[in-house]
């Protein structure tokens, strides 16, 4: 990785003279970290990350996030660069602003309950690029740091990609929905509600799911260690089950989030999106019958778990076809409440074996039959497993001085011409 951190750190430098104050601390720990390697370094950019709460462009940059390590050990690099949607920040900070309530009315036990909930910036942005892992497959939420122990002391800033959401939402092909939907109401219902109810869900995953609860000092803000290869799906199966569990809180309505006479739509649109997923998704596991990726898993428990251990979701056939068919809302909701508890718990004290039996029961493996079904569906169809995104293309404006005056902003949309253009790039670089 040398000669590629080499030309990180050149590049960070040189926008180090365009940044505000707290931004250009945050940029020069991230350069003293990338030089040493060492942990302390690590963390001390961290902070630095986490303190700057104000800059309208911001960058996350580094080795991150531990999805595909099979041991949730050794981050895959990626780097974004975005800058804040002042229109669309209104939804994220108002939760993030309740985020003690949210807290407070957590349906697992007190002693995991954070008190004083340490500041959680968020933030709705648009992306101005992403590459390495978050692109051009990408989030449509973030939420960092993941150093539990910087979380409960610095607080964490999240962020929901309000051009990326935008973007898939308007590229869905809607027989996505139709084809796996047990009815028309439920069709209907994902039409008009899934954009705005997927979003919901996402910040509130965001900001009151990865943003709460607290450990056990034993752990030392370190429930990693102990839940190891299992801590990524446990953490990611917290966050979704908040979100779930709280998009069918009244407390929504009394902050102006949802309209009351919407509300009951937006929870069944969520719960039925949820449902239906964690059929589809198998359309991306074409071989073997395991699931790796970690949020494929958690997504996969939950629903799993709420089948055998409620009434909420069933498995239905019809003219050949499986279908998972959400049947009870309320159901839904008391048995993600119950499941949220336990997996706070499995969390708060690091509980590996119960973290390992949850997955391996619900989460791991599949029935390749179904999958085999799912993949047919979506072969008929032309559904895409994936959706790749093509960046805005920003090109600068110098005089004749060569100073940057003005930036031409364009759009390629071609995939393929992108890729190959970030390759070239980069070329001098690697061996
Ligand atoms: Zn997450």
């Amino acid at each position: 990785y040398g000669r590629c951190i080499e030309a990180i750190i050149e590049h960070l430098e040189a926008a180090i003279a365009y940044a505000s104050e707290p931004m250009a601390n945050a940029l020069r720990a991230l350069i003293a970290f990338y030089r040493s390697g060492e942990d302390a370094d690590r963390e001390a950019y961290d902070i630095a990350w986490v303190q700057d709460r104000e800059s309208p462009v911001d960058t996350i940059n580094g080795f991150v996030e531990v999805y595909l390590d099979a041991r949730s050990i050794k981050g895959a690099w990626e780097a974004l660069v975005f800058y804040v949607n002042r229109e669309k920040t209104h939804q994220i900070q108002t939760i993030a602003a309740n985020a003690q309530w949210f807290e407070d009315h957590m349906p697992w036990d007190p002693r995991y309950r954070r008190s004083g909930a340490q500041g959680v910036t968020a933030n709705a942005i648009d992306i101005v690029i992403e590459t390495g892992e978050s692109g051009p497959i990408t989030p449509v939420g973030i939420n960092l740091p993941n150093d539990q122990a910087i979380r409960e002391l610095h607080g964490s800033k999240s962020v929901s990609l309000s051009n990326v959401i935008e973007a898939y939402e308007k590229s869905i092909i809607p027989e996505l929905r139709s084809e796996f939907s047990w009815t028309d109401d439920e069709t209907a219902r994902a039409v008009k509600w899934s954009a705005f109810a997927g979003e919901l869900a996402t910040n509130m995953h965001e900001v009151i799911g990865h943003g709460s609860g607290r450990v056990a000092e034993r752990l030392n803000g370190n429930p990693q260690a102990a839940l190891k290869e299992q801590f990524s799906s446990i953490e990611e199966s917290r966050a979704d089950l908040v979100a779930l569990y709280f998009v069918a809180d009244p407390k929504l309505v009394e902050l102006g989030l949802v309209a009351e006479e919407d509300h009951a739509d937006v929870v069944l649109a969520e719960y039925e999106a949820y449902t239906r997923n964690a059929l589809v998704q198998l359309r991306r596991v074409r071989e073997g019958t395991q699931i790796e990726e970690d949020h494929m898993r958690n997504r996969q428990m939950i629903v799993h778990w709420l089948m055998a251990n409620t009434g909420a979701v069933e498995l239905r056939r019809r003219d050949g076809k499986t279908y998972y068919v959400m049947a009870d809302a309320r159901a839904f909701r008391e048995g993600v409440g119950r499941l949220l508890a336990d997996v706070q718990r499995i969390k708060g004290e690091g509980d590996y074996g119960a973290a390992k039996a949850l997955f391996e029961t619900y989460g791991v493996t599949f029935d390749p039959a179904v999958r085999d079904e799912v993949v047919a569906r979506v072969e008929r169809l032309k559904l895409p497993s994936y959706t790749g995104f093509v960046m805005p293309r920003l090109d600068a404006v110098r005089d004749e001085a060569g100073a940057i005056v003005d930036v031409e902003i364009s759009y390629p949309l071609d995939l393929a011409s992108q890729m190959l253009e970030y390759s070239a790039a980069t070329r001098h670089l690697r061996p």
